[in-house]
C-alpha cells in the first residue's frame, strides 16, 4: 500500500510538473506567441511539405508584413544547386521585391519558418532588420537562434530580432522526420524502375 502510495504519489507529481510546465510554456517555449501564430505557421508547413514533394529537405517560410503574408519560400538548394536557397533566404529576398521601396529594408515584417534557422539565414534576418522571427522546430545541429549560438539576440549587433520558438514545433519536426525517414528507406530499397 505504501508503495502503491509512493507509486501514485509519483505519477501525480509527475503530472504535476507537467501541467506546470505546460502553463510555463507560455515561458520559456511558447514566449511571445501571438493568437495569429498557428494559421502562419500551417502556411510554412504548407511550403514545407512542397519542398519535401520536390525531394528537398521540407524547409518552409513565409514573411507577414501588415497581417498578410508578402511572400512565401522552401528550401531549394538541390533544384537550384545553390546552397544558398534555404527557405528563408528565398523568402526575404521575395519580400524585399514585393515591397520594394515601401518599407526600409523589411522593417515591421516577421518571418515564421518551420526549422530554427542557421547562421547565414540568422544574418540575413538581422539584416532584414525583422520585427519577429517565429520558429516551429529547434534545430539543436546548426540552429543560430538560441540552439547553437543566437545570432538574432547578440546584443551586440545594432539590430536584435525577438524569437519566438515552439510553435506548431511537433508538425514542423514531424514532416523532417517523415522526409529523412523515407529517404534512408529508399536508399534501403531502390525502387525497381
Ligand atoms: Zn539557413
Amino acid at each position: 500500500m505504501i508503495i502503491f502510495t509512493k507509486r501514485f504519489h509519483g505519477v501525480a507529481q509527475m503530472q504535476a510538473e507537467e501541467i506546470a510546465r505546460l502553463m510555463a510554456g507560455s515561458g520559456a517555449q511558447g514566449a511571445g506567441e501571438r493568437p495569429e501564430d498557428e494559421g502562419f505557421m500551417l502556411e510554412a508547413l504548407a511550403e514545407a511539405r512542397l519542398a519535401a514533394d520536390e525531394g528537398e529537405v521540407p524547409v518552409g517560410a513565409v514573411v507577414v508584413c501588415g497581417g498578410e503574408i508578402v511572400a512565401r519560400a522552401h528550401n531549394m538548394t538541390e533544384g537550384t544547386k545553390d546552397p544558398t536557397a534555404h527557405a528563408e533566404m528565398l523568402a526575404i529576398r521575395r519580400a524585399a521585391e514585393v515591397l520594394r521601396g515601401s518599407v526600409h529594408r523589411l522593417t515591421g515584417c516577421s518571418m515564421y519558418v518551420t526549422l530554427e534557422p542557421c547562421a547565414m539565414c540568422a544574418g540575413a534576418v538581422v539584416n532584414a532588420r525583422l520585427e519577429r522571427l517565429i520558429i516551429g522546430a529547434a534545430d539543436p545541429k546548426a540552429g543560430a537562434c538560441g540552439s547553437l549560438r543566437d545570432i538574432v539576440r547578440d546584443e551586440r549587433l545594432n539590430h536584435r530580432v525577438p524569437v519566438t520558438r515552439g510553435v506548431l514545433e511537433e508538425e514542423c519536426s514531424g514532416v523532417l522526420k517523415d522526409f529523412f525517414r523515407t529517404r534512408r528507406a529508399e536508399k534501403k530499397h531502390p525502387k525497381e524502375n
